[in-house]
């Protein structure tokens, strides 16, 4: 079962937005897959419910959401530069927007297989933005810059590809892919696409399928 929740977010909590992209190693690594879909579909629920149905984020209640109106469930990670050690905290129920708001990496990974538009890309990115810059932080890519300078641009040159692992309840788990040969390999094939399952939207709200 998921670990007792170690933070308290406030609510709505615009800095979700800021959460890092998982480094290229741990691609497809990940607690839904590690743990299994009971878990993933028992602990999602609990993290739609939690703010009662309402993404974490910007705030929106489910129904009102842009483009679907359901919730998707994003792993939060702490992630160590030093180390490699990436830490599974917990999950946060997000409406689509701002979920792929985060994962710009798989929306630009799907323009280019033709399967998402550039004007949404460009509405998405916009609009995660001014959330950002109205809470007071940072845009995505100014926080971006920040990172790299802060880890001297290249996240991969204080540790070696296969220091990264992924700790889910104290247990560690080594590489989805061993190089960056194996990932690159993996992911210029059209049909694979990053992070396929962390989309699948809440069940109740799309029937059967
Ligand atoms: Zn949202
Ligand atoms: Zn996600």
């Amino acid at each position: 079962m998921i670990t007792e929740e170690k933070i308290e977010r406030p609510f709505p909590d615009a800095s979700i937005l800021l959460h890092p992209n998982i480094p290229k190693p741990l691609h497809l690594l990940n607690p839904r897959t590690i743990l299994g879909v009971d878990w993933w579909n028992i602990n999602r629920q609990i993290a739609y419910a939690k703010h009662d149905y309402h993404c974490y984020t910007c705030g929106i209640e489910k129904r009102e959401a842009l483009y679907h109106h359901w919730l998707e469930a994003h792993e939060m990670y702490d992630i160590n530069y030093y180390t490699g050690e990436v830490t599974f905290i917990e999950l946060v129920a997000l409406c689509y927007c701002c979920h792929n708001f985060i994962h710009d990496g798989r929306m630009r990974n799907l323009i280019r297989q033709g399967k998402f538009l550039m004007s949404d890309y460009d509405f998405i990115i916009k609009r995660g933005d001014k959330i950002l810059k109205v809470a007071g932080f940072p845009t995505k890519k100014e926080n971006y810059i920040k990172i790299a300078k802060e880890n001297e641009i290249n996240y991969y040159k204080h540790c070696e590809w296969k220091d990264w692992h992924l700790v889910i309840n104290n247990i560690n788990y080594g590489q989805r892919f061993k190089s960056y040969e194996e990932w690159n390999t993996y992911f210029n094939k059209a049909d694979n696409e990053p992070f396929p399952p962390d989309f699948i939207p809440e069940l109740d709200d799309i029937g059967s399928k």
